[in-house]
């Protein structure tokens, strides 16, 4: 234990170069499970609009346009190459088919969070192979937050449009914690920029067809399989997260029923929470 020696250079070169090579061990990043299974996004970027609803002061529909275009602008100032996301102009509610970021007073109905300590949660929305749709649900029960807060979540939540899940390091924007207020220089981090520069990569090959994950080509003979399914009125499943809370049979239930849906539609993700911890 006591041996001194000098630790020759090269050695501190090996270990960087397995460090690189298995880059997801090494950081705290994670990828959502949907994006493991091989998901992607077709196009860039994710056009996003938030949605005017008049029924909040105009001052709190537009602090979250604002909101959007920093979180945006802090992405790309990060990554500057990489263009993920666009601010789109806002649309009425109940417009469908774009991405959106809301203002949610039912944010518990919605994602079947209760309690107030959720921020906002991102649903993404599949149909195989692609994520194919977005929403950004804010808890409305923080829709007096300042402007710089909204910012920090939304970064937080655009990582998960992506793909992004939560980042085991507790200073990353993609931590499962957000820090607010005027002390909090959470932002974004080595560890995130590692996570989004990796997806970049690996979208790009799936994009491509020359993906190298089993999990994409695995998803890519479901898609074949199915493709002859017809696709609309297949209702959806995000009602059975909800009433899921039963007992084992239910669940059951609820998951062979979720899985048929998953084939005939698509898949529904919802996963993204945040929590405030001050
Ligand atoms: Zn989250």
């Amino acid at each position: 234990m006591n041996s001194e020696y000098k630790t020759p250079g090269s050695f501190f070169l090996i270990v960087l170069v397995i460090l690189t090579l298995f880059s997801i061990k090494s950081f705290g990043f994670n990828l959502t499970d949907d994006f493991k299974e091989g998901f992607f996004w077709q196009n860039l970027p994710i056009n996003l609009s938030v949605v005017d609803d008049q029924s909040f002061e105009v001052e709190r529909i537009s602090n979250l346009e604002w909101a959007l275009e920093q979180a945006i602008a802090q992405w790309s100032l990060e990554a500057p190459q990489l263009e993920f996301w666009r601010a789109d102009a806002s649309v009425a509610p109940n417009t469908t088919g774009v991405n959106i970021v809301k203002w949610d007073r039912d944010f518990a109905l919605s994602t079947g969070l209760q309690g107030n300590q959720y921020l906002a949660v991102t649903v993404r929305r599949a149909v195989i192979p692609f994520i194919a749709q977005v929403e950004i649900l804010m808890n409305a029960y923080y829709v007096n937050l300042p402007k710089n807060d909204l910012v920090k979540i939304l970064i937080h939540e655009l990582g998960h449009t992506i793909g992004l899940d939560h980042s085991e390091d507790p200073s990353s924007i993609m931590s499962a914690a957000i820090r607010l207020g005027p002390y909090s220089n959470q932002s974004i981090q080595t560890d995130d920029m590692a996570g989004l520069s990796y997806i970049h990569t690996e979208m790009g090959s799936r994009q491509a067809g020359t993906s190298s994950d089993p999990a994409y080509w695995e998803l890519r003979k479901t898609q074949e399989q199915n493709s002859s399914t017809a696709l609309p009125s297949c209702g959806t499943i995000e009602d059975i997260n909800k009433h899921g809370g039963g007992g084992s049979g239910s669940f059951l239930i609820s998951f062979v029923f979720g899985l048929l849906l998953a084939f005939c539609f698509g898949k529904n993700f919802h996963l993204g929470l945040i929590k405030i911890i001050d």
